[in-house]
């Protein structure tokens, strides 16, 4: 199946660049929009797994721009079959992927961006975060306990600690995005029904059954915390620089071309090219072919 490229705009009718007048109930987790079955979109994410192949090597050669992606959602949202089908085609050695899961006391013993800010992508790489700084302004504002185990000051856990988190996250991004690292942001948007469904699904087949976590039910029970939380953290952080995408995650098919979709747009806007050979350079590579022939040669008078 050939496909237009108009369908790789795909994902801009979930990019937030602003994040003033966002509002997640403007957002359907069950939307399909320009998309007419599987099929397609199982074809659209084989072509765009060719197509970063290509970028990326490029992305590599030119070693300029690097290129962050961060996955934040609620679980079995599906974001390790996100990062497992839209990479699957990149070369190992160029994508660089880190899981953030519960701090460890070093890390607490720190400011909170930094233990992501050592894991950053570096030219030339794509640098996947599978959660990341953002979890602290949801898990933790969701369980405020963790905020007390951050041994912080006490009279700098103010009213407005969420808005001075947003700002210093935006500072950071934007201070990324000035030094050549592009950032795009992803919530995979699945509903409270399709969370069950999975969850239900996970308990029902046994090779599933390894999947499911008590806790992971006991954080349903947060559902609108988490839901406010996300809302507002889209809210104090979408910017032109570092968008939000908010992907409808109930159909998996469609998330991962929604994913991939963006991800082709942003480097194809990098106009990413291998590096040009100058005359100088031309010169020093003529000089190299000719010793590796000449040294061949004098091997074979040798053995001959
Ligand atoms: P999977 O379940 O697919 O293996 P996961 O990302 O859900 O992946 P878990 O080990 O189940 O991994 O959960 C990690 C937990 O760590 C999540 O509940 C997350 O909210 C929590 N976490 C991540 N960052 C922080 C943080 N800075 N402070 C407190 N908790 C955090
Ligand atoms: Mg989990």
């Amino acid at each position: 199946m050939k496909i237009g490229k108009k369908t790789f705009k795909l994902a801009d009718a979930y990019r937030v660049n602003h994040g003033k007048s966002f509002r997640l109930k403007d957002f359907d987790p069950a939307a399909t929009r320009g998309l007419h079955s599987r099929e397609e979109a199982i074809a659209m994410v084989q072509q765009s797994i060719a197509m970063l192949q290509d970028l990326q090597e490029k992305l590599y050669a030119q070693d300029e721009w690097s290129l962050l992606l961060i996955f934040q959602a609620m679980d079995a949202a599906g974001k390790d079959g996100v990062i497992k089908h839209v990479m699957s085609g990149v070369n190992p050695q160029a994508c660089q992927v880190y899981s953030f899961k519960q701090p460890s006391t070093e890390e607490l013993d720190h400011d909170f961006l930094w233990r992501t800010n050592k894991c950053l992508p570096e030219r030339g790489r794509i640098g996947i975060f599978n959660r990341s700084y953002y979890e602290e302004v949801l898990v933790v504002r969701v369980h405020p306990e963790f905020l007390h185990k951050q041994h912080l000051p006490q009279h700098l856990i103010g009213k407005k600690i969420w808005q001075e988190r947003f700002e210093d996250i935006r500072n950071l991004e934007s201070h990324l995005t000035r030094n050549g690292t592009v950032i795009r942001k992803f919530f995979l948007n699945v509903s409270k029904d399709e969370q069950k469904r999975r969850f239900l699904q996970r308990l029902d087949e046994p090779e599933k059954n390894w999947k499911f976590s008590e806790a992971d039910v006991r954080e349903r029970e947060c559902w609108p915390d988490y839901m406010h939380a996300y809302e507002e953290m889209i809210q104090g952080t979408a910017t032109p620089d570092a968008p939000w995408y908010v992907v409808p995650a109930d159909h998996k098919w469609y998330m991962h071309t929604v994913v991939s979709s963006a991800i082709i747009e942003t480097l194809e806007s990098l106009d990413l090219a291998l590096p040009k050979v100058d005359r100088e350079r031309r010169k020093e590579l003529d000089a190299a072919r000719a010793a590796l022939e000449k040294n061949s040669k004098a091997q074979q008078k040798h053995r001959g």
